[in-house]
């Protein structure tokens, strides 16, 4: 079986995720201490009565009610009385149990306990979860949803959250609105910008550029606020890829390009200043891989939140055809939990794109069925 012969150096998919995350920063994750005793007072964790359990199923005389956030000086529970209690307020003294509204009887301004209360019932217990000065998260974790609610329960200043900013330029001259038979209309521009969007990015639509050395520069120089660029077209070896040369040029930092992938080998990404930039293939389906695979990660890294992981794994139900010696994403429908080849095209061919409910992870040449393979769920 003849052979495509691919350059032996192709920066493996893996490590071109590893180069990208290395290069961006992280904003800086301080400890996590608790600044005080976790819970700071003793209590209540169900709605009831606070009373002394030593006092049995005998009436108590209602005192009153403490709701969560009242001061729990306004009662003391002494002999015979209970205080009535909404979860999350603080016992009163002389209290060391609540009893709930499920297990008692109220009459005639009374409670009668229909169950023996023990001590530290329904009692969540001063410092029971932590002690004051406790060390909670070591500095350097990844931040997500319940580490946010963490730094702002013990007080640390938690920003508003913020979307980072993605520019989206398509280039090629043969981008056009309404195309005579040799010119495309820009699909890539729209699928970004979606992606983007998908992935919480707040999105900035650009007007597509020409292949033109000195529009591609000037844009690259006027990010407009973007932290991100993301390019489609203009990076491979045509005649009019201009765009490595011109990033070149303007001094900026080559984190990688071409990637042992197919499609979405020409993929080049680079640090301009403070922006990074993602350049992507021209052809839809690679600057479609490309970007599910390379965008997410970059938008983690500058949020602070952990290395996502894409990869799911299902059997193949039937062979994929492959040769040459780039490990191959082959489009498939998911169904019974096993990947469907579809008989996809080329890296041109967005018709099975938009038909694909994922992309199958093909490691060798040869065919494969019946094996397990990893894939990228289609967004
Ligand atoms: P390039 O990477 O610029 O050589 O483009 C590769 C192929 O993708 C060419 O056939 C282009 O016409 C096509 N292409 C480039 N940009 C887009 C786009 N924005 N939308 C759809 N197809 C594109
Ligand atoms: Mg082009």
């Amino acid at each position: 079986m003849a052979m495509s012969c691919d350059h032996p150096d192709l920066l493996p998919l893996d490590e071109a995720i590893a180069r990208l995350w290395k290069a961006l920063p992280a904003p800086p994750a301080a400890e996590v201490r608790a600044d005080r005793d976790d819970p700071a007072a003793d209590l209540a964790a169900m709605d009831g009565v606070a009373l002394r359990s030593e006092e049995g199923r005998t009436p108590r005389r209602l005192l009153g009610t403490l709701y969560a956030g009242d001061d729990p000086a306004a009662f003391t529970v002494a002999p015979g009385t209970a205080v009535r209690i909404m979860t999350g307020a603080a016992l009163p003294s002389g209290a060391d149990a609540i009893l709930p509204v499920e297990q008692l009887r109220e009459a005639g301004g009374a409670i009668h306990p229909l169950d023996d209360p023990r001590p530290g019932d329904h009692v969540r217990r001063r410092g029971g979860q932590a002690h004051a000065g406790d060390l909670l998260l070591p500095a350097g974790q990844p931040l997500n949803v319940a580490r946010t609610a963490l730094r702002a329960w013990v007080g640390q200043p938690v920003p508003p959250p913020s979307r980072i900013r993605v520019a989206v330029a398509s280039t090629g001259d043969e981008l056009v609105a309404d195309p005579a038979p040799h010119q495309i209309r820009d699909s890539n521009g729209p699928m970004l910008a979606a992606l983007a969007h998908a992935l919480g990015a707040e999105v900035q639509r650009r007007p597509a550029l020409p292949d033109d050395p000195k529009a591609l520069a000037a844009a690259l120089r006027n990010p407009g606020g973007a932290r991100i660029l993301l390019t489609s077209g203009g990076v491979s070896m045509g005649e009019h890829d201009h765009l490595p040369q011109v990033l070149k040029d303007l001094g900026a930092t080559v984190l990688f390009h071409k990637i042992r992938l197919k499609p979405g080998k020409p993929m080049l990404a680079a640090q301009l200043g403070d922006l990074l930039v993602l350049a992507l293939p021209g052809n839809p389906v690679s600057a479609y891989l490309n970007a599910l695979l390379f965008l997410p990660v970059a938008l983690a890294k500058l949020e602070g939140r952990a290395l996502p992981d894409p990869w799911r794994r299902a059997r193949l139900a039937a062979p994929v055809k492959h040769k040459g010696d780039r490990p191959l994403l082959h489009p498939c429908r998911l169904a019974d939990g096993q990947l469907h080849p579809l008989p996809g095209k080329g890296s041109a061919d967005l018709v099975t794109l938009a038909q694909a409910d994922a992309f199958a992870w093909i490691e060798a040449p040869g065919e494969e069925s019946g094996v397990k393979v990893r894939y990228l769920t289609v967004v």
